[in-house]
């Protein structure tokens, strides 16, 4: 095994539950922690912040690789979404990634496969919406991929603000001996938040993407400025979006963090504004904690 000091050696590839069983028992079993950084892959400098938030936290980065089928509808874009192992294998070598867990749809789902993980309040709003499977399937991957790869930490971006409330829940409910890390997220120069799916939008729509951003600086300076009504802030922030003609809202809305439930009236503590918006083939999550204790601040 490499020590987590040396950067662009290369990563050990696991490809099944049982063998990834293995090298988490071996790591353990040596006294090294182990920091967990699951992603579907095309790697972007979001995930690279993970990996390096990973690699400060643990003895041992273990990246995961794996486009999982069960947290997509059938009407979605799992056999689009980008994918190339190679460019991603080399880019978390070269931040010290010491294996990269990538197993098949089949090594993970066999034949007979019945268990599900829900958590009906949290996963049945927002995102949940219109995206009925994905929550579900997100809680059991990543069930699956902590029982196989046994972390001591596991990362996740705050760019997926729902998930990371609900995979915390999960951990908690289940008694899962591993801490969840959220880091802020990561932006391009002109705010866009990155993500894997950016490739989905044409010149224009991506030139426009930039309204979600601003609108939610609108809505910061706004709350700085004195505003509490989360009516008002709802309307700032969709007229701004409404700007954009490629612009279509799935939701925008204020919601209570960590529980998720409807905020009305006056904001009085951290609430979370979150957005989905598509433009085009690509649906943009963007969101912000607004009455935050301190800026910027890891949860
Ligand atoms: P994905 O591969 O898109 O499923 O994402 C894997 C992990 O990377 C999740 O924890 C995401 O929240 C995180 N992530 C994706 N994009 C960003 C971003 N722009 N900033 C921070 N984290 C991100």
């Amino acid at each position: 095994m490499e020590s987590s000091a040396d950067t662009s050696a290369s990563a050990r590839v696991v490809t099944t539950p049982a063998e990834m069983h293995r090298v988490a028992d071996e790591i353990r079993a040596a006294g090294r922690t182990i920091g967990f950084v699951p992603t579907m892959g095309y790697l972007h400098d979001g995930h690279l912040q993970l990996l390096r938030k990973a690699r400060e936290l643990a003895d041992v980065v273990i990246l995961s690789i794996f486009v999982n089928p069960t947290q997509f509808s059938a009407n979605e874009d799992l056999g689009a979404y980008p994918r190339d192992f190679e460019r991603d294998k080399a880019l978390a070598e070269a931040e010290g990634t010491q294996i990269i867990y990538n197993p098949s749809p089949e090594s993970m789902y066999p034949e007979g496969f019945q268990t599900q993980v829900n958590l009906p309040g949290m996963t049945n709003v927002l995102c949940g919406v219109s995206r009925p499977h994905h929550f579900p399937g997100v809680a059991q991957v990543c069930a699956k991929l902590f029982n196989a790869v046994k972390p001591h930490f596991a990362v996740f971006g705050l760019k997926d603000f729902q998930q990371y409330l609900v995979v915390t829940q999960m951990v908690k409910d289940l008694d899962m001996d591993l801490k969840v890390v959220g880091i802020p997220i990561v932006r391009e120069k002109d705010g866009l938040a990155m993500s894997s799916r950016n490739v989905y939008m044409t010149p224009a729509e991506r030139e426009q993407a930039v309204v979600l951003n601003q609108s939610i600086k609108l809505a910061e300076k706004a709350v700085a400025e004195g505003e509490r009504d989360a009516a008002r802030l709802l309307d700032l922030v969709r007229g701004h979006i409404a700007t954009a003609p490629a612009a279509d809202i799935d939701y925008v809305e204020i919601r209570s963090i960590p529980g998720l439930a409807t905020v009305e009236g006056r904001i009085e503590k951290p609430v979370l504004l979150a957005m989905a918006v598509k433009f085009g083939k690509a649906r943009l999550l963007d969101n912000t904690v607004l009455l935050r204790e301190q800026p910027n601040a890891n949860v």
